[in-house]
């Protein structure tokens, strides 16, 4: 074992003890305010990441910090053998939020929060009688059918768990992890008639993103989840939206499917990342509707994963629960849903007006944007065999500022959603310096 000491670089330490699964960039983070973080050295950067789509409110945003500290000299755990208040509280915002009859589970991340979502669709498959009554599919009858599969979508991401490699419609994340988990079918996003196509007896649920985010900012348009919808109707199944990434405000409403067509109800949804501003939370929320039992009597869907069926030793914390509230309130009171969609608008035509041709694109809604480099962009920006997103990402470090990559040739501005319209402006210079001198 090497002598490593203390004092040693942060990379040094990264190098000998960290397990090497991220390809991280050359950046030490230090401590961060508002849209901005600092590195070790001191240098400032603009945070057009917030940690993908996390910091929802920014950095050590001071209320943040009061609500938690308080809570931090009350009580941080006490173990989901009992009740606590923030819990109930978050779960009742949460429902408030949504606007629709229904309950919450809590976990720690996005890929737990999904999971919930799979145990939710295999115990709805096994254990209810397929709705709507007299509705049959192949040659089983309505008694006989367990219904097991469940459909996501190309492009798709929803988390790194066995079970969410195998969900995940990319074959990236599944290479060297087989075998995956049986149960689930990929189907082409956007594509209504693939996923009638695709239905069968077999199926419990369809999840989807309403906008993906790991593939580079796809929204779903609004005929496909209406059709979705509809498709899952007729089917008696369930349709479950992972807004693990695109939820909570990002796109400028608190549901992010309500950006693209608001009369869509779904039975289940996923959230983590902006929930908690930067703590680790995750959530479910599950809708109140009524099922019938195989075993006989009827259950609330909301009511499915009863006691003893699901959970986890950390999931809704008070201390995490008590600094969410406080992220959501705030999202409300400084209206942040507002200011989302007002300069995800300015920020996509500044984009377009800059007329850069190394852009092929600008996708999104609200502070999810998704900027799409030309197919050509290595050859005419010299970017040698670094993906082009990676190289464009560097050189915009190098130029003071975050932004995530997706995929070889897209990248993600995912601002915290109080930035400015000072700081968006910025960005858009910054972005544009770095172009210019790429040509
Ligand atoms: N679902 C979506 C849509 C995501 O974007 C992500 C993470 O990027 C996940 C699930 C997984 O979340 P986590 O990394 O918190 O497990």
């Amino acid at each position: 074992m090497n002598l490593i000491l203390e004092s040693a670089p942060t990379t040094e330490l990264f190098d000998s003890f960290v397990v090497p699964n991220y390809a991280r960039f050359p950046l030490m983070i230090e401590r961060g305010e508002g849209a901005w973080v600092w590195d070790e050295a001191g240098r400032k950067y603009l945070d057009f990441g917030a940690g993908i789509a996390v910091c929802s409110i920014g950095h050590c945003h001071p209320r943040v910090v009061e609500a938690m500290s308080r809570q931090l000299g009350l009580l941080v755990h006490a173990s989901n053998l009992y009740y606590t208040r923030p819990q109930g509280l978050l779960a009742r915002k949460l429902v408030e939020l949504v606007g629709l009859a229904g309950k919450i589970f809590f976990c720690n991340s996005g890929a737990e929060a999904n999971e919930a979502l799979y145990k939710l669709a295999r115990k709805f498959g096994n254990e209810t009688v397929p709705a709507p009554p007299g509705h049959t599919v192949g040659e089983l009858t309505e008694q006989q059918r367990s219904r097991r599969q469940i459909i996501t979508f190309t492009g798709s991401f929803h988390g790194r768990t066995l079970a969410g490699i195998a969900a995940t419609g990319q074959e990236k994340v599944k290479k060297g992890f087989e075998p995956m988990v049986e149960g689930f079918t990929h189907v082409p996003f956007n594509d209504a008639p693939a996923l009638l196509g695709a239905m069968d007896g077999d199926i419990a649920a369809v999840l989807l993103e309403p906008v993906q985010g790991e593939s580079g900012i796809h929204p779903a348009s609004a005929d496909f989840l209406r059709t979705v919808r509809s498709i899952c109707d007729d089917y008696g199944v369930l349709l479950m939206f992972d807004e693990v990434q695109c939820g909570l405000g990002r796109t400028g409403e608190w549901c992010g499917w309500r950006s693209i067509a608001p009369e869509v109800t779904p039975d289940a949804i996923s959230w983590a990342k902006g929930i908690a501003g930067g703590f680790p939370l995750g959530a479910i929320w599950v809708r109140d509707r009524p099922l019938t039992l195989k075993s006989g009597g009827t259950v609330s869907l909301a009511d499915l994963l009863g006691p003893g069926t699901h959970g986890t030793t950390f999931g809704g914390t008070p201390l995490v629960c008590a600094g969410a509230l406080e992220v959501l309130r705030i999202i409300e009171e400084e209206g942040l849903l507002e200011n989302a969609r007002r300069l995800g608008t300015y920020a996509k035509e500044a984009l377009i007006e800059l007329g850069s041709p190394l852009i092929a694109a600008v996708r999104g809604l609200g502070l999810m944007l998704g900027i799409e480099l030309v197919a050509d962009f290595a050859a005419r920006a010299g970017a040698g065999a670094r993906a082009p997103s990676l190289w464009l990402v560097d050189r915009l470090h190098e130029a003071g500022m975050l932004t995530i990559p997706a995929g070889t040739h897209t990248i993600r501005w995912l601002p915290p959603l109080n930035v400015t319209r000072e700081e968006v402006a910025q960005a858009v210079d910054i972005l544009a310096a770095v172009l210019e001198k790429a040509v």
